[in-house]
């Protein structure tokens, strides 16, 4: 069996990877366990020297790797570059601070009694394709330095990715095992996650897949991290500055032709601003221009998949046949979306209800403030959410009730090395990143020296 790497903007086959064997696949998983072995017992300054050294080969590698993450999936050159710079710096992060955030705890206890952080072994990752790199160095970057191993089940249309990645950690002086990709398909992970090689299973996807993987590691009694898919609300009160909300709220909708988990997806807006901020809105989104990731001025390029722009082509038209106004874009061209803008949508309409993933932006409209916790708070994901009005303390009491993993006030969603990232609801369970994130596929062994 082959995965086929398609260009999204020309259509163009660029690569074909083979799927591996059950017994090549096992091979790697005796690999992954010999490279354990040996990585568990070196110390946190050879783990950080690698990561460090891993940290200048993405970055010296920049443009190339950039390159290919826009080929692969067609997000703008410029875009794919930070993120490869975005993905360095967090192996730079852990590789400084793994040591610290792992250190024994003591208790306050008659005897001597504390908790120390042992390795699991190999953590599983099945990733998406829409932050190829990224969402593959938030986990790995972390999990290695606290000397676990891991292997990689990538999205097949970013293989090339994967197999870049995985020589950017040889290249580094990783030893053979420790960061493993393996292209298989749906059928062989029950046997990657059932293998007692396996400690930990993290995948980052559609709330579909993690309702599936996550079975499957309960099943198999293994530790799992879900980070799922969101539907974002970007909530905006009377006295928000509203020239610099629908300036972010544009960007935070737009960024990656909007197909990231944390762009805002549901713009709930008090009635009294909602014209104004719908108009500024609708002036920055006709703005953007979209065409050829590879050009220079391009701001989106084409969306990562046929099906996928397919889909976002049915929601918007069904959204429309339920009531919903467009005010911008509309038209699709293959995998090329317009950006688009709908206002006057429902909390009953298919894009309030389900993930809108790409740049399909909607408006809805609250009463007022308590409205629209309620409206943001009225569904199924919970993964971030953003609010905006000029009272600081306000912000803190709404903040609090907003049932999100993460809440950001007049600022752009975003997720930072330092500051634990997860959601809540279908939008997954465990946290990534911060000192809590490396923790999640550790053994927190209670010791007690009498
Ligand atoms: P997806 O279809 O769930 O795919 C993600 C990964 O899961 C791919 O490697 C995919 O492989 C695999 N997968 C799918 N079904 C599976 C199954 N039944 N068993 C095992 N693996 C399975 O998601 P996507 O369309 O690529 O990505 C978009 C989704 O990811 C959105 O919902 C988005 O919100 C979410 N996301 C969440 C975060 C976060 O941090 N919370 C970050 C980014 C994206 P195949 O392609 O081979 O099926």
């Amino acid at each position: 069996m082959i995965f086929k790497s398609i260009n999204p903007f020309s259509q163009e086959i660029i690569a074909e990877h083979e799927v591996l064997t059950n017994g090549e696949l096992n091979q790697k998983l005796q690999l992954s366990e010999r490279a354990f072995k040996k990585w568990r017992n070196t110390t946190f300054q050879e783990r950080a020297d690698k990561m460090k050294k891993l940290a200048y080969v993405l970055r010296a590698n920049k443009e190339k790797l950039g390159l290919l993450i826009t080929n692969e999936m067609g997000k703008i050159v410029s875009e794919s570059i930070s993120e490869v710079e975005k993905s360095a710096a967090n192996c730079d992060f852990y590789a400084e601070h793994a040591e610290q955030m792992l250190k024994d705890e003591y208790y306050d206890t008659s005897f001597k009694s504390l908790s120390v952080y042992d390795p699991l072994g190999a953590v599983f990752a099945i990733m998406p394709w829409n932050y190829p790199f990224w969402q593959v160095l938030r986990y790995a970057a972390p999990a290695i330095m606290a000397g676990n191993v891991t292997l990689l089940k990538h999205a097949p249309n970013v293989i090339g990715c994967a197999k870049a990645i995985e020589n950017a950690f040889l290249e580094s002086g990783f030893p053979e095992g420790v960061f493993l990709q393996i292209t298989i398909d749906i059928p062989q992970v029950e046997s990657v996650i059932a293998s007692n090689i396996v400690h930990g299973v993290t995948l980052t996807g559609s709330e579909k897949a993690g309702s599936s993987v996550a079975s499957l590691a309960g099943k198999h009694i293994k530790k799992s991290v879900m980070e799922l898919g969101g539907s974002d609300a970007f909530i905006v009160l009377n006295d928000a500055n509203l020239e610099r909300a629908a300036s972010i709220a544009t960007q935070s909708r737009m960024l990656n032709a909007g197909q990231a988990c944390i762009c805002a997806k549901r713009f709930i807006v008090t009635e009294k601003v909602a014209d104004e901020f719908s108009a500024l809105f609708a002036q920055k989104t006709q703005l953007l221009q979209q065409g050829n990731p590879l050009q220079q001025g391009i701001d989106m390029g084409p969306l990562a998949r046929l099906d996928l722009a397919k889909q976002l082509s049915s929601q918007l038209h069904k959204a429309l046949e339920q009531g919903a106004k467009l005010i911008v874009g509309g038209e699709r061209e293959n995998c090329n979306f317009q950006p688009t803008l709908i206002d006057f949508v429902t909390v009953d309409s298919i894009a309030f209800q389900e993930e809108t993933f790409g740049p399909l932006a909607t408006i809805i409209r609250a009463k007022d403030e308590n409205d629209a916790i309620a409206i943001a708070n009225n569904h199924h994901y919970g993964l971030a959410s953003a609010l905006w009005t000029e009272d600081r303390e306000k912000a803190y009491t709404l903040a609090r009730r907003i049932e999100a993993g993460n809440v950001f006030v007049n600022s752009l969603v975003r997720s930072d090395s330092r500051v634990p990232f997860g959601g809540i609801k279908k939008s997954g369970y465990g946290r990534e990143l911060g000192a809590v994130g490396i923790k999640e596929f550790m053994n927190m062994k209670s010791l007690v020296i009498e």
